[in-house]
């Protein structure tokens, strides 16, 4: 059940975890990127927690449009559009459902329209992938989301800037993984 007040609490937290680890996740995209994914995602999130301030939304579905827009207007790069397209579908849902593993579904999926890519690509997706069916059985933990985002150390790039390295980018987590294992982390810490 998303409520607009864990709404809140989940982009605060995903907020929190994204300033405290943005030198992490940009040294991650170093070797396989051009080492901007945490400055990127630091810029979107401060754009977020601004935004919940000064528009002040009073509905989940304005406060997950508010998120979307915020991030495709301040993250850029590849994971500005996707994470913001998550949003985006989890908004236009939300106003038939508040099921999380309904809305994380539709966000998922939005994000498999948008930039292509499946399982075992080495993106977000594959955090997303695991996370999204134990939503659906109100199941999930952090050790799985832990394990998702580890599996795609050994993983070979098919999308994005770290597909260019072919399988140089075996043997680096990918960094868009680590940062949306933040997100499901940070929703199962709102939802405590
Ligand atoms: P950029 O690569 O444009 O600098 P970022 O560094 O902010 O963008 O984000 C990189 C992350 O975006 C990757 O680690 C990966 O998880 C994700 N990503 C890139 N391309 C795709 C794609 N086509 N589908 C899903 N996720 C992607
Ligand atoms: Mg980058
Ligand atoms: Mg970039």
């Amino acid at each position: 059940e998303l409520t607009l007040a864990l709404t809140k609490q989940w982009m605060k937290l995903f907020a929190e975890k994204i300033e405290a680890n943005k030198a992490y996740l940009s040294d991650l995209d170093t070797p396989i990127g051009d080492g901007d994914h945490g400055n990127n995602m630091a810029r979107g999130m401060v754009a977020v927690q601004e935004a919940f301030k000064s528009k002040n939304p009073t509905d989940v579905t304005s406060a997950l449009k508010l998120v979307a827009m915020s991030l495709i207007s301040k993250v850029g790069g590849a994971a500005g559009p996707l994470y913001g397209t998550a949003f985006l579908e989890m908004a236009k849902l939300s106003t038939s459902t508040n099921d999380l593993g309904l809305l994380t579904e539709a966000a998922v999926n939005g994000i498999k329209k948008r930039g292509g890519a499946n399982a075992g690509d080495k993106t977000m997706v594959d955090v997303w992938l695991v996370a999204v069916p134990a939503l659906k059985e109100n199941s999930l933990t952090a050790k799985q989301i832990e394990e998702a985002v580890q599996s795609t150390k050994d993983m070979e790039a098919k999308k994005g800037r770290a597909s260019y390295l072919g399988e140089r980018s075996i043997g680096h987590l990918d960094p868009g993984s680590v940062s949306s294992g933040y997100l499901f982390q940070a929703l199962l810490e709102a939802g405590e």
